[in-house]
């Protein structure tokens, strides 16, 4: 039978080929699940190899030589030639707040001239101050000025972005900036997993009131979760543990409520003491416990056991002037290691996901194929976006990186240099 003769002719098949890679990071060789130990430092290095991508997916990975075949019978091919130069999974911040209002450069200048972060906290500014800036901002204006941050946060690597509200502390500001985080992932092509961190500071209106503690907590376990949660705003929930916020116990009853309506968890824990937050990650299960300045033994094989990642912010230790996070312990005991930049408007506005992986490296003592493991699949696979993104495979979607080098370590040596030569994100070149 002969098809009709106005059918309409199948749309021409399309391939990019990135041909002539001098070193292709896959980290292809391992298991799916967050990488600790020697396993973190396998990059999976390929040299003189090629990738093939099809709508918007990686089909093909092998040598240059290979290509002809792998794009046999595919009618245009485009062809990029990285003369000999590094490609690596798009980077995967998996710890931001980049949805804020306003900003607190006024603060920066305090800290330089010697005043504490948590002092600043105790008087009202510190996170309260960018709650007053953000609760003023109507959705549109809080989209551009993070769209503009995640602009630039992309065009130094980052292709994946964790966000995180908690600069609303009510219902109607944490709902918008949750809603702006989608957005983010649905309107404008970033790839965007949302958190929500209503319990990241007790409000201005509840503090010095009488059980103004109870009432916040009894909000957010009530109002303010289940309606996030009613509105698919949000894929995990995550709670500031520590000292000044909220206690292991109002922050297990949190997460134990998240976790009852089928959120992820993640914790803020351990960043200005030993103050109980590891700890409560791992009996959670938590998928990551961040920051993790102060952390012993216990807390470790805890982690561990829980097969919990720890996600380390070098970007906030450098900015506060605090000690950075134990990386080479976390190493050395097996504990999968993510590293994220915390991009938010008071302790590290650092967008450079690439320069925070360098600190990850000078700081916490990672050596450099555990620092890109830690900015790629490891911080992937706390996000549960382990099958499709932070690996060069064969499935994966084809967010990638062409490095203006032809060595990786680059990234750690010349730290902070104009390194990122493009990105190709969902298969398209955005950089
Ligand atoms: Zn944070």
């Amino acid at each position: 039978m002969s098809a009709p003769a106005n059918a309409p002719s199948k749309a021409p098949s399309k391939a990019i080929v990135l041909s002539e890679i001098g070193q292709l990071l896959t980290l292809a060789e391992g298991p799916d699940a967050a990488r600790g130990g020697a396993a973190q430092g396998e990059l999976g290095l390929r040299e003189g190899a090629a990738v093939v991508i099809r709508d918007g997916t990686i089909s093909w990975v092998g040598p240059s030589g290979g290509i002809g075949d792998a794009v046999a019978g595919v009618d245009e091919v485009e062809v990029h030639d990285c003369r000999g130069k590094v490609v690596l999974p798009g980077l995967v911040d998996s710890h931001t707040h980049l949805v804020w209002g306003g900003d607190r450069r006024d603060e920066l200048e305090l800290r330089l001239g010697g005043a504490d972060y948590e002092a600043i906290f105790a008087s009202g500014g510190g996170i309260l101050s960018s709650v007053r800036q953000t609760r003023a901002l109507g959705e549109d204006e809080l989209h551009r000025a993070s769209l503009r941050r995640a602009l630039r946060m992309r065009a130094t690597g980052t292709t994946t972005f964790e966000i995180k509200s908690g600069y609303g502390l009510d219902l109607e500001t944490e709902l918008r900036q949750l809603r702006v985080a989608r957005r983010l992932g649905d309107a404008d092509g970033l790839r965007v997993r949302t958190t929500c961190l209503a319990a990241h500071a007790l409000p201005a209106e509840d503090r010095g009131a009488e059980g103004g503690r109870e009432r916040f907590l009894d909000r957010v376990c009530a109002e303010i979760l289940p309606a996030v949660v009613a509105e698919g705003l949000a894929d995990f929930c995550d709670v500031f543990c520590d000292r000044g916020a909220f206690t292991p116990e109002e922050s297990r009853r949190v997460l134990l409520r998240a976790r009852e309506l089928g959120l992820g968890l993640r914790v803020h824990a351990n960043e200005l003491g030993s103050t109980g937050g590891a700890l409560l990650a791992a009996e959670l299960g938590a998928a990551s416990a961040d920051h993790l300045l102060y952390l012993g033994d216990d807390e470790r094989q805890a982690l561990l056991a829980a097969g919990t990642v720890a996600t380390l912010l070098p970007g906030t230790s450098l900015v506060l002037g605090k000690p950075y996070a134990d990386g080479r312990a976390l190493i050395e005991a097996g504990v999968p290691v993510a590293v994220a930049s915390d991009c938010n408007p008071g302790s590290c506005a650092l967008e450079s996901l690439a320069l925070v992986l360098a600190l990850a490296c000078y700081g916490c003592r990672l050596s450099p194929p555990e620092a890109i493991c830690a900015v790629t699949h490891n911080a992937a696979a706390s996000l549960g976006l382990a099958g499709d993104v932070g690996r060069i495979a064969p499935g994966m979607a084809a967010d990638l990186l062409l490095l203006a080098t032809d060595d990786y370590r680059d990234l750690v040596y010349h730290a902070g240099s104009p390194l990122i030569a493009a990105v190709f994100q969902g298969g398209a070149r955005v950089v």
